[in-house]
């Protein structure tokens, strides 16, 4: 942690390093000293293929070269230039046909909207609630902007989510105050690999239904897998099910085109809201665009010039949905594969369907990530288990480390 001696502390524990990062280069500091052949990094949460390259759509990569100037240098207005805010609409939505008010706000990557949805959906000192296996950078967005984070207890004994563990933190929150942010990350959950059932949406929505009319809830869905979860339509089918909230819950999809698009550094994605009125999608639309102006103003226009263009192609759509279809199915094999072993030997994983990443509870994470780290393989250990990337290794990688974790995992009395 930083000694303070200029910077205000505002109740931050700021870390000298960011964890996973900083894994991240003591396993390239070892690929140095030992070769390529010696080192696993599974920490990383971008797809590479199996030599450790990242993967780019070249269709992706070909539309962003083909630019004009018009199109990447003058600013974008705040709430993104128009084409952008309706293709980044049928990028999240795909065949669902909203009923309500739908407004969309240009942010950088998912990022933005997780920030702008906690800035302008809570009070400041208010709690944001999300699950207890959960994307830290939450936690750090939050402290950021003068808010906190607190979790309800993900899975339960049955390996399914733990409907009773939500209904009880949500209105313990609201017990105290007025706005609640609930954060679900679904499809293809980081760190997990979950993704939310139907019925888990019906219940969630059954019991926001008893939020009292009073309390103001966002809901806010970080989809940032949700073209890696499995079939892109399948996946939205949960769409509709968010019809049955009531008016004082507001829907609003935190997209990220960083995944989707393989185009991590472009830094674009978009807060959605679903509405049931056209005064909360004007004021959605409005706040979204103060809250930006006064964090990162304009986002970059290069990446919305590439969305709209995408989807104002029907051919380019078609080639990128069919390029990501690959990525995706090797993706896929992957976490099957991780699974299917770790299954075999009788490794406990946390219930996973798909996505970019696998975690092993334990008791002791930080002990079975050192030693796993002294073989050679990097992982992220996390407050309740460690997480690994399938998404940055190769499909017969993901099949020989379940056995290297549990031998990590007995020597360390797990
Ligand atoms: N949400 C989750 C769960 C993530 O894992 C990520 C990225 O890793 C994001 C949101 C946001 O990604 P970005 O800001 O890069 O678009």
């Amino acid at each position: 942690m930083i000694e303070y001696v200029l910077a205000a502390k505002n109740g931050r524990t700021i870390p000298k390093e960011d964890k996973i990062f900083g894994i991240s280069n003591r396993a390239n500091a070892m690929i140095e000293a030992k070769g390529k052949d010696a080192v696993v990094n599974a920490t990383i949460g971008a797809l590479l293929d199996d030599n450790g390259d990242l993967m780019v759509l070249s269709s992706i990569a070909e539309t962003f070269k083909d630019l004009k100037p018009t199109e990447y240098a003058p600013y974008a207005p705040i709430a993104g230039i128009p084409a952008f805010r309706k293709a980044v609409i049928k990028a999240a939505l795909g065949k669902y046909e909203p009923k309500g008010y739908v407004e969309a706000v240009a942010t950088p990557g998912g990022t933005g909207s997780i920030r702008n949805t906690m800035s302008v959906y809570t009070e400041y000192g208010d709690t944001v609630l999300t699950s207890d296996w959960f994307w830290s950078p939450y936690k750090t967005i939050a402290a950021e902007i003068g808010r906190k984070v607190e979790t309800f207890t993900f899975f339960n004994d049955n390996r399914g989510f733990n409907i009773e563990s939500f209904e009880e933190k949500v209105f313990e929150l609201l017990g105290k105050q007025e706005h609640l942010v609930v954060i679900l990350n679904t499809p293809a959950h980081n760190p997990t690999g979950y993704s939310l059932t139907i019925e888990d949406w019906e219940a969630v929505v059954a019991v926001l239904n008893k939020v009292p009319v009073d309390k103001k809830v966002a809901l806010l869905l970080d989809v940032a897998y949700i073209d890696f979860a499995g079939d892109e339509d399948e996946c939205r089918k949960f769409f509709p099910v968010l019809e049955g909230l009531p008016e004082n819950v507001l829907p609003v999809i935190g997209y990220s085109a960083s995944k989707t698009l393989t185009a991590y550094g472009m830094r674009c994605g978009a807060m959605i809201c679903l509405a049931p009125t056209k005064a909360i999608a004007e004021e959605f639309k409005c706040a979204g665009e103060f809250a930006s102006r006064g964090s990162w103003s304009n986002c970059s226009r290069a990446g919305q010039s590439v969305m709209a263009r995408i989807y104002s192609d029907k051919e380019l759509e078609e080639r990128v949905k069919k390029e990501r279809a690959e990525i995706r199915d090797m993706l896929l094999r992957r976490g099957k594969a991780f699974d299917e072993e770790a299954a075999k030997i009788g490794l406990v994983t946390v219930p996973f369907d798909a996505g970019f990443f696998v975690s092993i509870p334990c008791s002791d994470p930080d002990a079975v990530a050192s030693k796993l780290e002294e073989e050679g393989i990097f992982t992220v250990p996390l407050a309740k288990g460690v997480r690994v990337s399938v998404a940055s290794i190769s499909e017969e990688v993901c099949r020989r480390l379940p056995m290297a974790i549990k031998k990590a995992m007995e020597a360390c009395g797990c």
